[in-house]
């Protein structure tokens, strides 16, 4: 890993798992990946060593994957194990989520049964806003809360739904199948661009044989140990070699 040459500067933010800072260049911040993981709303939480920068190694991999294929993303490189250098987005407050299978809230929420396929792809978009639980929007709600364009929304939902496609074939290809998961959009000189992360913490991924949980689901109903499922999925994200 090539040493860190961009100066850490001011704290930006500080989330529930990562933290921003500013960079001596104006436009780029650093994002550090903690080893803090939580869950339901922060009521459960923990420090695993190592955690932040497995996950920081999947986005970077995988936001690399995006943009080979023209997905605007707001990845630049990654500066260590922890720590991506991304460029500074206007964040828009939404979880954008994609669900090729039923699970987790969806199932919760609605008499479907856990595991039915879901063709064509179901996108959720809720408003992110932990005080409110993260409430769920629909179209009509987003314009008339000038979170975005009808055609800002149209785009958000093409970017959604190809990111799905990369991502599904890409996990296929390595035994696993991509459940569900949640991008966030931000942006930047008027572009829409793909942010935040892209990690174990905000997918659900199975085992394509066994249908057992590579994801946070592991620490949320502890199903078992948790750092060494994320550090299987890292070695067969970061394996080279494989198609696509
Ligand atoms: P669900 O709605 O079933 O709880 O979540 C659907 C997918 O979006 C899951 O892969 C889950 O990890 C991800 N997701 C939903 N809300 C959040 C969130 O607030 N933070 C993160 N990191 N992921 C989320």
């Amino acid at each position: 890993m090539r040493a860190c040459s961009v100066k850490q500067g001011i704290p930006v933010y500080s989330g529930k798992a990562k933290s921003l800072y500013r960079t001596d260049k104006d436009g780029e911040l650093l994002v550090v990946f903690r080893d803090d993981i939580t869950a339901f709303d922060g009521g459960k939480k923990d420090v695993l060593s190592e955690k932040g920068s497995l996950n920081a190694q999947v986005s970077a991999r995988l936001f690399s994957l995006l943009g080979e294929h023209r997905i605007p993303t707001h990845f630049i490189r990654l500066i260590d194990n922890a720590t991506m250098l991304v460029r500074e987005l206007e964040m828009i407050p939404l979880e954008v989520i994609v669900r090729n299978i039923a699970a987790g809230s969806m199932v919760r929420n609605y008499p479907v049964r856990e595991g039915t396929p879901l063709d064509p792809p179901v996108i959720v978009i809720d408003y992110k806003d932990d005080s409110r639980h993260d409430p769920m929007l629909n179209d009509d709600l987003i314009i008339a809360m000038k979170l975005l364009s009808r055609e800002e929304l149209a785009r958000v939902k093409d970017l959604a739904l190809k990111v799905n496609i990369i991502l599904s074939r890409f996990f296929e290809a390595r035994g696993m199948t991509l459940v569900d998961f949640k991008l966030e959009f931000g942006k930047y000189r008027g572009e829409i661009l793909v942010g935040d992360e892209i990690s174990m913490d905000s997918m659900r991924l199975w085992d394509a044989k066994t249908k057992g949980s590579l994801d946070k689901d592991v620490y949320r109903f502890e199903k078992g140990d948790v750092l060494a499922v994320y550090r299987q999925v890292t070695e067969k994200v970061l394996k080279r070699g494989e198609n696509p």
